[in-house]
């Protein structure tokens, strides 16, 4: 159900988009990593997502579904069964009663085939339009909504049956079936979600189960106390941790799948007043990557970054606080450093996905590999790109420099506000401007805000009263940024827990490192206002600006611009 790569090709050579040997070198590629080829050369910035939709769409002359004006709802998307809708890579999106037209949107619009089916099936017209595989992914996030409202009850009824089973029989609560489907039933609800972590928090009087989704923490459910013990031993087993040991900190993985899940877990369990505290962190088992027009970067900004990936030695920064996402850019620039001529190293704490081809270390202080002691033997194994996880004191800041400056790529972060902040950051770390100005290539800063629910969106006109306090708020004079009069926002709904909100996406600055910005650095009293204001002429657009842009596109709101630009 994927567009085939002839067409592809017809359609990129017409346009002069690529080049024979591009394109065939892109083929090769997509047949080693099995991701297709239209993915790996919007990866490459050889075209961005939007333009090649276009081009399809003038080329079948059919329209393009655009998520972001639409409106989806449940109860048309349901009309179709989840499993149907992602084998087929399609999403019914409107039903026009009168002419008894549905709309759907397709991946590869002209699958003839898909489209008989859905005639037959829905008994009505079909109007294709053309659309992304991540336009779709979204979508079909809303069938896993629907599937968990009936969650409350059914964790109150395993846990009788839990309760019920163990006081009955004094059974090996290892072979309860219950309190395995208990389990399973809190990770697969925590799954549909798309939360990143689980909680199993003892109290004084209960046991609170909490979810951390897009960032933010949410009480989930408050059950028994007595059922912790339970849960403790039955994912300690998963992961092969002692279950006799009730007093120190112990943590593991273990793989969890089901039907349509299939996730990486990382475990903690601590020792607290009222019992073993649980964590799981849930990462998605796949080697899915994204580009990063899909991490919510402009094109102009992408194409910025890339130019900084290009060169084969030096230093790039990704900065931002704790939760910012740095991670997630980090390893979409891998994929696409990720050729077989390259030679990649990383030392991650801890590694949070596995990337094909190349060699990733683990912290582990307890075996002596450090950030600075890997850093060290890994430079003996002539590598080409170095991936350092952080960089946070004087030693990892020193060998990073060196590395960047005898021909090696650096990658790594940094905790700065802002990208203008990691050079005076540098400095702070006793690195001499001259060495800053010789290795740095740029620098990446981002934050996370949470994009509007999509179900129910609505429009409104902003108060020039609320604009003129938000201005105030941030410290702007006027005309220093202008604000959209149109904002959006999400009324709350079943399918975002009435948030208003749906998934997250980035908000990024580029400080590109350019010849004026190297001779300004090793400048004698370098003030971070002159940083920025260099920046500024380079035309940088920053993170607010960025947030700006998406408040008026209508993908995020103000207020949650506000609250990670006040954070
Ligand atoms: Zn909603």
């Amino acid at each position: 159900m994927a567009l085939s790569s002839q067409t592809i090709k017809k359609i990129l050579f017409k346009n002069n988009i690529v080049n024979e040997e591009e394109f065939s070198n892109a083929e090769k590629e997509s047949l080693r990593t099995n991701i297709p080829v239209q993915r790996l050369l919007i990866a490459q910035g050889k075209i961005t997502q939007q333009k090649l939709l276009e081009l399809l769409s003038a080329f079948f002359d059919i329209p393009i579904f655009n998520q972001a004006t639409q409106a989806l709802k449940l109860e048309i998307i349901a009309v179709l069964p989840e499993i149907t809708a992602r084998q087929k890579q399609i999403l019914v999106f409107d039903h026009d009663t009168v002419k008894n037209a549905y709309k759907v949107a397709m991946v590869d619009p002209t699958d003839i085939e898909t489209i008989n089916f859905l005639e037959e099936y829905l008994k009505g017209d079909i109007e294709p339009y053309i659309t992304s595989p991540d336009t779709l992914k979204f979508g079909f996030q809303l069938y896993k909504r629907r599937s968990s409202e009936n969650f409350e009850a059914t964790i109150a009824e395993k846990i009788r049956e839990v309760k019920g089973s163990l006081s009955s029989e004094q059974e090996n609560i290892l072979e309860n079936i219950p309190l395995v489907e208990l389990v399973d039933t809190i990770i697969g609800y925590g799954a549909t979600l798309d939360a990143s972590d689980v909680y199993f928090i003892p109290q004084e009087d209960s046991l609170k189960i909490r979810f951390r989704v897009d960032g933010l923490l949410h009480d989930v459910i408050s059950v028994d106390r007595s059922i912790n013990d339970g849960i403790v031993a039955r994912t300690k087993t998963l992961a092969g941790l002692r279950i006799d040991e009730h007093y120190k900190p112990q943590d593991g993985r273990f793989r969890y799948k089901s039907a349509d899940t299939d996730l990486d877990i990382r475990i903690a369990v601590m020792p607290t007043l009222f019992g073993e505290k649980t964590t799981l962190r849930l990462l998605a088992g796949g080697h899915s990557f994204l580009t990063f027009e899909e991490l919510g970067m402009e094109p102009g900004t992408s194409e910025q970054l890339q130019k900084a990936l290009k060169k084969p030695y030096g230093m790039l920064l990704s900065t931002g606080p704790t939760g910012s996402g740095k991670t997630t850019t980090i390893y979409s620039m891998l994929y696409l450093l990720n050729t077989p001529e390259v030679h990649i190293v990383t030392i991650e704490d801890p590694i949070e996905y596995i990337v094909p081809n190349t060699s990733q270390t683990q912290v582990n202080p307890q075996a002596g590999i450090t950030f600075a002691s890997g850093l060290r033997s890994f430079l003996r194994h002539s590598p080409d790109i170095i991936v350092l996880g952080e960089i946070r004191d004087k030693e990892t800041t020193e060998i990073s420099v060196n590395a960047a400056l005898t021909g090696h790529l650096v990658i790594s972060t940094l905790h700065t506000n802002d990208a203008p902040g990691a050079i005076i950051r540098l400095m702070e770390l006793g690195v001499e401007p001259f060495l800053i100005s010789a290795t740095l290539n740029a620098i990446l800063a981002q934050r996370l805000v949470r994009r509007i629910c999509p179900n129910c969106k609505e429009q409104y006109t902003a108060e020039p009263s609320v604009i003129q306090e938000v201005q105030k708020k941030l410290g702007l004079t006027q005309n220093q940024i202008t604000f959209p009069s149109i904002l959006y926002r999400g009324k709350g709904c079943s399918l975002c827990h009435n948030t208003g909100f749906q998934g997250r996406m980035g908000l990024f600055e580029v400080f590109f490192i350019n010849e004026e910005v190297r001779n300004l650095i090793g400048t004698r009293g370098l003030t971070l206002d002159a940083l920025r204001k260099a920046a500024q002429q380079q035309g940088m657009i920053t993170l607010f600006e960025d947030g700006i842009k998406k408040v008026a596109q209508g993908v995020t709101s103000l207020e949650e611009l506000l609250r990670v630009a006040t954070e």
